[in-house]
Formats: C-alpha cells, sequence, structure tokens
C-alpha cells in the first residue's frame, strides 16, 4: 500500500481520496500487510478508496487490545456499561443520516432503506441497554437445609464477528452491542466491500465513552478471518455471511474450541394462497424480492402460488414492477439500487441466462435496463421467472440478487413440502385469509423464522434471529435472548455456610430423601 492515510470515510470525502485502515485500543491504524482493495460507489462505478487487508500480526494486534481491556471491561457493572450504550444510541440518533449515506454510497441500497437498516441496529442497542436486567440470573434458597444455590451469567472474554456486505451497520450491530454489554471485549471483521460504516460505528462507540480495546475493526480478508478463528485467545465467534464461508466457520471455530454461531444463506419462499388478497400479496411479494435488489437473506426469492392463485399473482407482480422505481441509492425517490460490486452484478446477470437455458419463463427481464446517468453502475432491472421447476438450479442456489422464480404447486400440503426439501430455512411466508391454513403452515415449516401476511419476519431485538437447516451453524440465534446466551458463560453456585461443629465425610450423593 502506498503512503496510507488512515481515514474514516464520510459522505463528503472526495471520490477517491480514503484509504481506510483498521480501529485498534482506540485509534485508526494503517496495518502493516502492504495489501488492500478498491471501495466502489456501485451507482456510479467510481472508485471511492481502498481498505487495507490486515495480516496476521495487525488482527493480532487487535485481539491483544482486546484481551488487555477485558479484565476492567468485564469488571466495570453492567448499569455503567449500559450507560456507555445509552449514549451510543443518542450518536446513532444524532449520526443516522451521516451512517445511511455512507452505506448508500458503498452498498447501494436507497437512502431510506439504509437508514431502516441503521435504526434495526440500534434496537438490538436499546435491547442491550437493559442488560442489567438481562443478567440478573436465578437464585434458588434451601436447596438443601442450609443450603443455597444460584446460576449467573459471566463473560465469555475476547468474542469475534465476521459480517457481510448487505447489512454494513445492522449485522455488526447484531453483535458488538450485546456481547459488550455482557462483559465481553470484541474484535469485528467487516465485509471489505463497504468498510466506512462499520469504522465509523467504531468510532461513535469511542465517542460515548466506550475504554479503549473494548471494541477493535480490523478490516480485510481470509488472512484477518483465519487468524481470529485460530487464536486462543478468542473464545467466541459470531459470523453472517454465505453458507459454504459459515459452514468453514463453524468448523474451524470449533476445531479450535470456541463456541461459533454462524449464519449462512437462504432461499425464502412466500407461499401464496388462492383466497390471499392478489394486489396485497403482489405489493408484498416486489418489495421483499426486490428492496435492497434483493441482496438481503431475508428476501423472498421464492414465490410459491398455490392452485388458481398463480395467473393473476403473476399478472399482478408484472404489473407492478413496471412501475419500480430504480437509481441510485441516494436520488429521491428511488426504491431500488444497484447491485453491490461488478462481479456481483456478472453473477447474478449469468443466473438469468442460467434460468432461461434450464426452461424457465422469464416474463420481467431486467438484464437490458440502462440507468440514465448511471451508465456504470451495476444495475440489474426487475427480473421474474414463471413455471420454474425445483430441479432447476435458479431455484435451488441463492442468488442474492433481483430475480424471483415463481413456482406453481396444486395445495397447501405440496407447497409445505416443496418448502422443507429446500436446504436452507432461513425464512419463510405464507399469504391467506385462512387461520387454519396459517396454523398448519407455521406449525409444520422448517424454518427458523415464519411470517403470517408478512413478507419478511425479521425478529425484533428483543426476539432472536437464526435460521435452520443450511442457514444456521450452531446451537443459538443472534440478539435477543439466544444473543445473551451466547455471549456468557453459565456459572452455578452451590452455597451454605456450616457452623464449627465437626464434620464427618460423605461416601453417598447428597439426596433430600
Ligand atoms: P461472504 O460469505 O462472501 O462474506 C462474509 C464475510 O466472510 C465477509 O466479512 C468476508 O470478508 C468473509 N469471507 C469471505 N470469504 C471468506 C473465506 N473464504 N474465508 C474466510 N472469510 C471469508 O458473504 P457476503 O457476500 O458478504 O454476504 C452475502 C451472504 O450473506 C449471502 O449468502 C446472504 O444470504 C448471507 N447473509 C445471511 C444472513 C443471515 O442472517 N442468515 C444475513 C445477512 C447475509
Amino acid at each position: 500500500m502506498s503512503s496510507p492515510r488512515p481515514t474514516v470515510a464520510d459522505d463528503t470525502t472526495p471520490v477517491d481520496v480514503f484509504e481506510l485502515g483498521h480501529f485498534v485500543a482506540g485509534r485508526v491504524v494503517p496495518g502493516t500487510s502492504g495489501r488492500r482493495g478498491p471501495v466502489h460507489d456501485p451507482a456510479t462505478g467510481a472508485l471511492r478508496g481502498h481498505v487495507g487487508y490486515a495480516s496476521e500480526a495487525d488482527t493480532q494486534a487487535a485481539i491483544a487490545a482486546a484481551a488487555a481491556a477485558l479484565p476492567a471491561w468485564s469488571a466495570m457493572p453492567p448499569l455503567q456499561r449500559a450507560r456507555i450504550l445509552f449514549r451510543f444510541k443518542a450518536l446513532l440518533e444524532s449520526h443516522l443520516d451521516e451512517l445511511a449515506r455512507l452505506i448508500s454510497s458503498e452498498h447501494g441500497k436507497v437512502f431510506s432503506d439504509a437508514r431502516g437498516e441503521v435504526i434495526r441496529g440500534m434496537e438490538v442497542v436499546e435491547f442491550a441497554c437493559g442488560i442489567p436486567q438481562l443478567l440478573k440470573g436465578e437464585f434458588s434458597e434451601s436447596v438443601g437445609t442450609g443450603v443455597d444455590s444460584w446460576s449467573q451469567r459471566q463473560p465469555v472474554g475476547v468474542c469475534a464477528g465476521i459480517t457481510p456486505f448487505n447489512f454494513p451497520a445492522m449485522v455488526p450491530m447484531w453483535m458488538f452491542p450485546v456481547a459488550i454489554a455482557c462483559g465481553n471485549t470484541f474484535v469485528l471483521k467487516p465485509s471489505e466491500k463497504d468498510p466506512s460504516c462499520p469504522m465509523r460505528l467504531a468510532q461513535l462507540l469511542k465517542e460515548a465513552g466506550l475504554p479503549d480495546g473494548v471494541c477493535n475493526v480490523v478490516n480485510g480478508d481470509r488472512e484477518a478471518v483465519d487468524t481470529l478463528l485460530t487464536d486462543p485467545r478468542v473464545g467466541a465467534v459470531s459470523f453472517v455471511g454465505s453458507t459454504p464461508v459459515a459452514e468453514y466457520i463453524y468448523r474451524t471455530a470449533s476445531t479450535h474450541g470456541k463456541r461459533v454461531q454462524a449464519l449462512g444463506g437462504a432461499k425464502n419462499h412466500m407461499v401464496v394462497m388462492p383466497d390471499a388478497d392478489t394486489a396485497n400479496a403482489a405489493s408484498a411479494l416486489i418489495g421483499a424480492a426486490y428492496g435492497s435488489a434483493g441482496e438481503r437473506c431475508m428476501a423472498i426469492s421464492v414465490a410459491v402460488a398455490v392452485g388458481d392463485a398463480a395467473g393473476p399473482l403473476v399478472e399482478a407482480v408484472r404489473g407492478q414492477l413496471a412501475q419500480l422505481r430504480i437509481g441510485a441509492g441516494l436520488d429521491d425517490g428511488a426504491e431500488m439500487g444497484p447491485l453491490v460490486t461488478r462481479e456481483h452484478l456478472e453473477r447474478v446477470r449469468s443466473y438469468v441466462d442460467l434460468g432461461v437455458q434450464e426452461g424457465a419463463k422469464l416474463v420481467v427481464d431486467g438484464r437490458g435496463l440502462r440507468v440514465k446517468g448511471y451508465e456504470n453502475g451495476y444495475f440489474l432491472g426487475p427480473c421474474l421467472f414463471d413455471a420454474v421447476e425445483p430441479t432447476m438450479r435458479i431455484y435451488r442456489e441463492e442468488i442474492f440478487g433481483p430475480v424471483l422464480c415463481v413456482v406453481r404447486v396444486p395445495d397447501l400440503a405440496s407447497a409445505l413440502q416443496l418448502v422443507n426439501e429446500h436446504e436452507f430455512g432461513n425464512g419463510t411466508a405464507i399469504f391467506t385469509a385462512s387461520g387454519e391454513a396459517a396454523r398448519t403452515f407455521t406449525q409444520g415449516v422448517q424454518a427458523g423464522m415464519v411470517g403470517i401476511n408478512v413478507p419478511i419476519p425479521v425478529p425484533m431485538a428483543f426476539h432472536s434471529f437464526g435460521g435452520w437447516k443450511r442457514s444456521l451453524f450452531g446451537a443459538l440465534h443472534v440478539h435477543g435472548p439466544d444473543g445473551v446466551r451466547f455471549y456468557t458463560r453459565l456459572k452455578t453456585v452451590t452455597s451454605r455456610w456450616p457452623t464449627s461443629r465437626r464434620e464427618t465425610a460423605q461416601f453417598v450423593m447428597p439426596t433430600m430423601q
């Protein structure tokens, strides 16, 4: 890397000037690897700057900072830790538009959606502010004569988070607020595609009064990740990203004795019953399939049209898609922005080509889209496939773009079987006017998050988020009660205060009989 100038990019940073480093022990540092990658504005294709890729030594320095900060931070009363998080929450509110602009400028999603992402992350901070209540533990008086017992939750130690490009604010905030509230220290390795927002979050934490070293950020690629997965000072790893990487993270970190939660990819189905309101179901589908250009782990990528629902539904979606406003994320009124990188655009486009080859019916073809004034942006118009078969790769694989597949089935039982036979089980939804159909679906479906007439059922911060099957490796979901369980170790204490009279040795299991 030539003459690194570590900065945090903000929305006023001129294009092609920033050189992003890492955030370690409360300071922005340049890193030592000499390796870096470009960060582009997906709407224009322009280079915004470069992000440094941490070496093993850079990552170890961040782990060392987290380990050094751990004794004092874990000893701080939870109420004081919560007060820092309250101040961080206030800073998130006052910097909301700045953070959202950073996200739009590097991810491409529209500004209103980027604001929503920051707010959903902020809600996890609000949840973590309740940490004195969440860590209260359990107490049983007189579990034996003169014997009391209690369970308490203590921090795991240094925790690591590895996060994807598609939510550069929200997904890191699924992790670090709960982890540090519980008394852990943290090293975040965000996506190298849109790293400016996570770096800014680390600075705001410092401004809120977080002691140096409690939350660190290393940017980079596999070299940084592998160091986090194998270093003995790291006690827990949270990951969110694609399934092949999630599986690798789970296996490697588990082998190195860490607790792991690794959230993977998805292919979320929305079942539309014949009794559903067609226009409303179509509107819900369009928002859920094409919002954020389909780059959401909870995006609906398969519409399962039951019986007579199919024809009118496809027509309604086609009709409404003609009105979709596509533009740069920061353009007023834009509803869908570009894809994150040129490589990802080519990958998604190649799936559309594949679907045509496989024999699916391309009802709406977005491949020819040109957005005036943004000719070098990574735009793909919405694509809609009908007559998709479960054997096709466009059905089986995660595309992660603005491509919706419609599969037609005769009845609810076939819809349920279809959803359950898919390798992923993140989210799913049913649109119906029948309570009986909704209950049958909810009880029988193999997925971690279910919506009833709600297309994207992302749990609120005080519940936990996670999928089933190959959408999650590990036992615990993120944030909410499971987040507290993941970032704490349970300790159960049994206590008695005997009198000074002499006691004899006991050779049998103590019982109450
Ligand atoms: P990704 O798996 O390519 O990258 C995720 C993180 O892992 C990044 O920080 C990246 O630098 C790192 N990484 C990538 N390849 C690696 C490797 N070989 N070894 C070690 N680390 C590696 O995912 P992405 O493209 O950034 O994000 C999109 C994916 O994330 C989609 O599959 C989406 O479904 C998934 N996702 C899932 C959820 C969920 O809650 N289940 C949420 C958001 C995104």
